[in-house]
C-alpha cells in the first residue's frame, strides 16, 4: 500500500493562482505540495503572449509560468504529479487521493484546478481532434504554416489565439454566433487591423467535415438568414468558453449550479480549511492578475486558519 503524505497545506493545481498560494504558505513556514495533473502552469502553457500582466509590457505563457514556479518553490513548497480524484473533508484534517495511488493528508487545502475548454459538441469535432481540429494554437498553430484556418467563438480567447495564429496561417476566419464579440475593445482593435484575419458575424457551426484523414472544413448555420453554409479550412480553433475543473469535489457541497466553486472573499468554501481559488472560482473576472490575487489572500487566510487550530 502507498504510504500516506502529510502536509500542512496541499494546493490542487500549479497555475498563476496555485502557485502564488503555494509560495505564501511556504514563506509562512507551512509545508506545502502543489499536485498538478501536468506540468506547473497551467493554461500559461497554452497561451503565447501575455500583455496584460503587471510587471511585463509581454511575456510568453510558458515563460511567466517558469518564473513563477521559481518563485513558488523558492522557500519550500514541492511539487508533484497526478490527478486529484477525491478531497474528502475529516474535520480537521482533509484527505486528496490521486490517481498516481497517492494520498496526502492536509491541515488544509486551496482548490486551484482551473478551467478546461468547452468543447462544441458538434457533429466530426471528436472523429477530427487532432486530425485539423484544435484546443491550443500555441501547441498546433506550427502544423498549420501557410494554411487557411477557422477560429470558433468570439471571447477574449477567439480573439487572441485568432491573431496568434495569423502569424502562421495564410488565413483565420473567426465565425461569432452572435452580431457582436466579447472580447476586450483593445484586442477587437488590433484584430481588426490584422489583415490576415476575418470576422464571419451571425454564424454557428453546425459540423465538422474531413476526408479520411484530416478536416476539410465546417458546415455553417447563418442564424439570421438561416442559410446553410460551407466553409473550407484545414484546421479548426475552438475557443467556445471554459468549464470548471470541479469533477472530484462535488460531493462537498461547494459548487454553485454551473460547478465553479463558491467562495467568500477571502477565498473560504463553505467547509472549513477548503479554500479555492483563480479561474476555478465563481467570479466576474478570470485573468491571471485576479488568480493571482486570489493565491495571495488564500496563502495568508490558510495560515491563519491553520494557526487557529493550535
Ligand atoms: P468566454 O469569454 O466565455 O467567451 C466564449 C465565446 O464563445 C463567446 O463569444 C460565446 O458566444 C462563444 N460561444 C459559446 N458557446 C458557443 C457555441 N456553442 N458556438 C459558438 N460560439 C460559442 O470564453 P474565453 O474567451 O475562453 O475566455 C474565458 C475567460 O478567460 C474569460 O473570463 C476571459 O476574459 C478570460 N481570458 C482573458 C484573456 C486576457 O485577458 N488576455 C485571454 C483569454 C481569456 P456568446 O457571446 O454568443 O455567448
Amino acid at each position: 500500500m502507498a504510504e500516506t503524505k502529510n502536509y500542512d497545506v496541499v494546493v490542487i493545481g500549479a497555475g498563476p493562482g496555485g502557485m502564488t498560494a503555494a509560495m505564501y504558505a511556504s514563506r509562512a513556514n507551512l509545508s506545502v505540495v502543489m499536485l498538478d495533473r501536468g506540468i506547473y502552469g497551467g493554461n500559461l502553457n497554452n497561451t503565447a503572449s501575455i500583455e496584460n500582466y503587471t510587471g511585463f509590457k509581454s511575456v510568453q505563457g510558458p515563460e511567466l509560468a517558469k518564473q513563477m514556479y521559481d518563485g513558488a518553490t523558492q522557500f519550500g513548497a514541492e511539487y508533484a504529479y497526478g490527478t486529484v480524484t477525491k478531497l474528502v473533508d475529516k474535520g480537521t484534517t482533509k484527505e486528496i487521493t490521486t490517481d498516481m495511488g497517492e494520498t496526502f493528508v492536509a491541515k488544509a487545502v486551496v482548490i486551484a484546478t482551473g478551467s478546461t475548454q468547452r468543447h462544441l459538441d458538434v457533429p466530426g469535432e471528436e472523429e477530427f481532434s487532432g486530425k485539423g481540429v484544435s484546443y491550443c494554437a500555441v501547441c498546433d498553430g506550427a502544423f498549420f504554416k501557410g494554411r487557411d484556418l477557422v477560429v470558433v467563438g468570439g471571447g477574449d480567447s477567439a480573439v487572441e489565439e485568432g491573431m496568434y495564429l495569423t502569424q502562421l496561417a495564410a488565413k483565420v476566419t473567426v465565425l461569432v454566433r452572435g452580431d457582436h464579440l466579447r472580447a476586450q475593445p483593445l484586442l477587437q482593435d488590433e484584430a481588426r487591423k490584422n489583415d490576415k484575419m476575418e470576422f464571419v458575424f451571425n454564424t454557428s457551426v453546425t459540423d465538422i467535415v474531413g476526408d479520411q484523414v484530416k478536416v476539410t472544413g465546417v458546415k455553417t448555420h447563418n442564424n439570421v438568414t438561416g442559410k446553410d453554409g460551407e466553409l473550407a479550412a484545414d484546421g479548426i480553433f475552438i475557443y467556445v468558453g471554459s468549464l470548471p475543473m470541479t469533477a472530484a469535489f462535488k460531493d462537498l457541497g461547494i459548487l454553485d449550479d454551473q460547478g465553479w466553486v463558491k467562495t467568500d472573499t477571502q477565498m473560504k468554501t463553505s467547509v472549513p480549511g477548503i479554500f479555492a481559488i483563480g479561474d476555478v472560482r465563481e467570479t466576474p473576472l478570470r485573468q491571471i492578475a485576479t488568480a493571482v490575487g486570489d493565491g495571495a489572500i488564500a496563502g495568508q487566510q490558510v495560515y491563519q486558519y491553520i494557526n487557529a487550530m493550535k
